[in-house]
């Protein structure tokens, strides 16, 4: 065996699962190309940034993050029935923030450090070939071949190990692009990230350390493209109408983005020694920022099992070893991923039905606090997923 465990690809989800596994001396292989640059930002939620606190990553990250003490989320629609505006404030359930957003590259950048820091063996070359077989995996690189007893696919939403595993996933394109860029702005955000909904997706402000904001702004792929192509002046302008000049006058940053969106879902989360983290198991668009919370999730429960199972002298890989991950994951990621599925499709619907619901629930979510504190509380620390890191302790 070259190691017992390679993980394949660096992306965050990847890097948090073999930082946590190096830590619990678990014999850690990474396996991944140089990244491209990532001009968006990740709101990482409380148990997250526990998380990150834990493995020795925060610290690096704090400079460049910034608390979000409230969210609103604001109806912006033109429909006859709409939702009101509803205030989550992290005061209300004894925190002092439900998280920090961060720019992604200040969030790679620190674990990449850390990994360093660990001297966690890296071949800085993508996977070729994935073969698992009865006693371990064989995976092809550009530098020769690895053999471990585990292979984790952290290699994104094409991911080669979900089909080496043979796992088929379930994919629904929707008609939306999300255009992301950092802008600066004349008003202080007051740590209140602001979602409003329109009829073509949300448009979200998250703040960002000093009078900065991120925005990821949900759009149909013709208008993203044409805004994506205006000017710096024009488009800053255009951003401040769609935001009512909320934040005041605003500048936009270099570098934007483009991500056309999808929800995707893996039939399993582990198969013949493959197990699958972050969006090599589960693509979400971006609303109520779930989906890398949720890689995460994946990366630290499995790092938990994996060294539970070195422990006790087991085979890393074994199918006893998967099948607790799979039974572990089930619920946290469906749960999630219907939940922002349906509030997705509930914005881009004309059926007026679904528009009553979605303003009957933030008016219910609005009006009986209990309710709101509940969803709160199962936003920052989902009750059915709590892996160690997440409640600050070491895997
Ligand atoms: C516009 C937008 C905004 C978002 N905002 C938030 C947010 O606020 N909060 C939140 O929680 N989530 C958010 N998300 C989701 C989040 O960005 C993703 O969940 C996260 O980036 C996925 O991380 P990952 O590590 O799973 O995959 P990736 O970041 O895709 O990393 C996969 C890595 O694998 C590598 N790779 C691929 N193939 C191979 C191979 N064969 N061999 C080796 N390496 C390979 C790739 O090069 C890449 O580096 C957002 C998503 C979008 C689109």
């Amino acid at each position: 065996m070259t190691a017992e465990v390679a993980v394949v690809g660096g992306g965050p989800a990847g890097l948090v699962c073999a930082i946590a596994l190096a830590i619990a001396g678990v014999d850690t292989l990474v396996i991944a190309p140089p990244r491209g640059a990532d001009n968006r930002t990740t709101a990482l939620l409380a148990g997250s940034v526990t998380a990150l606190q834990t493995l020795g990553v925060w610290e690096q990250c704090l400079p460049h993050a910034a608390p979000l003490r409230k969210i609103r989320l604001i109806d912006d629609t033109t429909r006859l029935l709409r939702a009101p505006e509803v205030l989550f404030d992290a005061a209300e359930i004894g925190l002092e923030a439900f998280g920090h957003n961060i720019e992604n590259r200040h969030l790679l950048a620190a674990l990449e450090a850390r990994a360093a820091e660990l001297k966690l063996a890296r071949i800085t070359a993508p996977a070729l070939a994935v073969e698992s077989d009865e006693a371990g995996v064989t995976i092809e690189h550009a530098g020769g071949t690895a053999r471990v007893l585990l292979a984790i696919g952290a290699d994104g939403a094409r991911s080669l190990c979900r089909a080496a595993a043979g796992i088929s996933s379930r994919r629904h394109t929707y008609p939306q692009t999300a255009l992301t860029l950092n802008l600066g702005h004349a008003r202080p955000h007051e740590d209140t990230s602001t979602e409003f909904h329109t009829e073509s997706g949300p448009f979200t402000l998250v703040p960002l350390p000093g009078r900065r904001s991120s925005l990821v702004c949900v759009l149909d792929p013709e208008t993203a493209q044409d805004l994506n192509t205006m000017t710096g002046p024009a488009l800053a302008e255009e951003i401040e109408g769609r935001a009512h000049s909320l934040l005041g006058r605003m500048s936009v940053e270099p570098g934007r983005g483009l991500f056309p969106l999808a929800v995707e879902s893996a039939d399993a989360a582990a198969r013949a020694r493959i197990a699958l983290v972050g969006e090599a198991a589960h693509v979400l668009p971006p609303i109520g920022a779930q989906g890398l919370n949720l890689g995460l999730r994946d990366g630290a429960t499995l790092a938990e099992i994996v060294a539970d199972a070195r422990r006790g002298n087991m085979d890393v890989g074994a199918p006893e070893v998967l099948a607790r991950y799979n039974g572990q994951r089930r619920a946290d990621v469906m749960s999630r991923t219907v939940a922002v599925d349906v509030l997705n499709r509930s914005l881009l619907t004309g059926f007026i039905p679904a528009h009553a619901m979605r303003g009957l629930t933030l008016y219910l979510v609005d009006r009986i606090d209990p309710l709101r504190r509940a969803l709160m509380r199962e936003g920052v620390a989902p009750t059915l997923s709590q892996p160690r890191l997440m409640r600050g302790e070491t895997v």
